[in-house]
């Protein structure tokens, strides 16, 4: 039983505290939230039920945690509902899997999924709702139900202050960006001075596209609901986290990293190559780089073409996951040449699994934020190659506050305009970087020291009594207080 059978009649006093579930349609969302849901229900054994409301290709994809959630005897649940029609095929109802040049497609989804939230939210009323950054409605809903809506923000508060500031000098970055080379410093933040170029800046800051639309609905429904849960550690981003709770949120909660042991399975987030793992084990400790740029990013066929040759040329073992469908992604023979010394996945490679193997030494990332938090988790040290959206912004915590990583290649083209034929990041300068950085040199020894406490103290925060442990226990707290006397005076909406 997957569960599917939740429904209004559960509804009575003195039961679980029912916990609805709604992430959005990208892979690096669903997974993390699926994460929270086993974990609240796996924190209070018999309190809690949480439910995953999904659409059917969605429901196979966290299927595997789901189902070892609910093993270990968790109430875990799945609750389906059918995907907008937006004129993709079937079974493609998330970005990993639509085609680049659809991606409206699946963000126009984001926005009709609306109608079934509010009709199975009415119907099946909930103790509590938690729900993705883009669905505002459910705080309407909620408001009207008379529960909680808490938002679950995949991305660290770093990321997000940094959007939420810059989202108010929006005219004039719109107006500076015509310069080309114009840098812009990120007002208003803790912490030392954090400074970023234009081109390498989320799409949404420079020109007009759906999210910049939507932001300050987003935004104020946001911070109209209950509060905000967030995937990170307060270790991680200390100022940050105490500037959010401050600005961002009614109540904030960091609960991360989410990928925990008790969660994560290694087919967390979809069918995973799991030969890679043995593989790894015929490697020295800590001589592999392990390359992985993410769910959905865009990584062209003459940039995938350059690291091929990049990888081969720096002589240092690797584990690369190719999501290209381009049949062009390596060089003619190049296979062959690096068999035994390379492995390439074709798909999806047990991420957290891999970090956590003791032969990883290194993690080539795009810089999402999950793979930067799961990268601190394991003290793998990371090298930055950032591809859209905040990715640019998560490498500077990376690479500057945090400082467990170093870019891959300075200079040339970034951004999101980057890696087509004239502005590819050639082979020559990945070889030298990664083989550089695999070499130990001072700085790598610098980085790999501030990785390796990073993962003792995020550790520490999922521990019994640690930071992300207690605010699991404090928001089941609030969100059963809230249900025993009712919701506490709101906000007024300001959208
Ligand atoms: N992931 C994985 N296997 C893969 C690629 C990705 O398990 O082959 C997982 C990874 O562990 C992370 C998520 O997918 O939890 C990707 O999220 P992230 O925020 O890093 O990037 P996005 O896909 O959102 O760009």
């Amino acid at each position: 039983d997957d569960g599917d059978t939740a429904t209004a009649s559960d509804a009575g006093a003195g039961r679980r505290l029912r916990v609805f579930f709604l992430p959005s349609f990208a892979r690096g969302h669903l997974i993390p939230q699926t994460d929270l849901a086993c974990l609240m229900a796996a924190a209070r054994p018999g309190e809690v039920e949480a439910t995953m409301v999904v659409t059917p290709a969605n429901a196979a994809l966290i299927a595997p945690t789901v189902a070892r959630a609910a093993a270990a005897g968790h109430a875990v649940r799945v609750l389906r509902h059918p995907f907008p029609d937006v004129g993709l095929g079937d079974g493609v109802e998330c970005l990993a899997t639509a085609p680049a040049q659809d991606a409206w497609r699946v963000y126009r989804a984001m926005e009709l999924v609306q109608t079934s939230h509010e009709s199975l939210l009415r119907e099946h009323r909930p103790d509590a709702i938690v729900s993705d950054v883009p669905f505002w409605w459910t705080t309407v809903v909620a408001a009207e139900l008379g529960v909680p809506r808490l938002t679950f923000h995949p991305v660290g508060v770093f990321p997000q202050l940094a959007m939420n500031n810059l989202f108010k000098m929006r005219a004039d970055i719109i107006r500076m960006s015509s310069a080309p080379g114009t840098v812009v410093s990120v007002p208003s933040l803790p912490g030392k001075e954090i400074t970023i170029p234009v081109s390498e800046l989320p799409s949404f800051l420079v020109q007009d596209d759906h999210l910049s639309k939507s932001w300050e609905q987003i935004k104020a429904f946001q911070l109209a609901g209950f509060g905000v849960i967030v995937n990170t550690f307060v270790d991680l981003e200390l100022p940050y986290c105490e500037e959010f709770s401050r600005v961002d949120a009614r109540r904030a909660y960091f609960v991360g990293p989410l990928a925990q042991p008790s969660c994560s399975t290694v087919h967390r987030g979809g069918d995973s190559d799991v030969d890679c793992l043995s593989w790894l084990s015929t490697k020295p400790s800590r001589s592999v780089v392990f390359v992985c740029f993410g769910s959905w990013a865009h990584f062209s066929a003459t940039q995938s073409r350059e690291l091929a040759l990049g990888l081969e040329a720096s002589n240092q073992p690797f584990l690369w996951v190719v999501r290209s469908d381009a049949s062009q992604w390596a060089p003619e023979g190049w296979e062959q040449r690096v068999a035994g010394r390379g492995m390439v996945v074709r798909g999806w490679a047990p991420q957290v699994a891999v970090l956590g193997h003791p032969s990883v030494g290194a993690f080539l990332t795009h810089c999402g934020w999950n793979s930067v938090l799961e990268a601190a988790s394991a003290g793998v040290p990371v090298l930055t190659w950032p591809l859209v959206f905040e990715q640019f912004i998560n490498e500077r915590l990376v690479t500057g506050v945090a400082a467990f990583g170093a870019r891959v290649w300075e200079g040339g083209t970034r951004g999101e305009r980057a890696g087509e034929a004239e502005t590819a990041v050639p082979a020559v300068a990945i070889a030298r970087a990664v083989a550089g950085f695999m070499e130990r040199g001072a700085q790598r020894d610098g980085v790999e020291a501030s990785a390796r406490d990073l993962a003792g103290r995020a550790r520490a925060a999922v521990g019994e009594n640690g930071s992300s442990w207690r605010d699991i226990h404090r928001l089941i707290d609030d969100l059963v207080q809230a249900r025993a006397s009712g919701l506490p005076e709101e906000r007024p909406i300001k959208a």
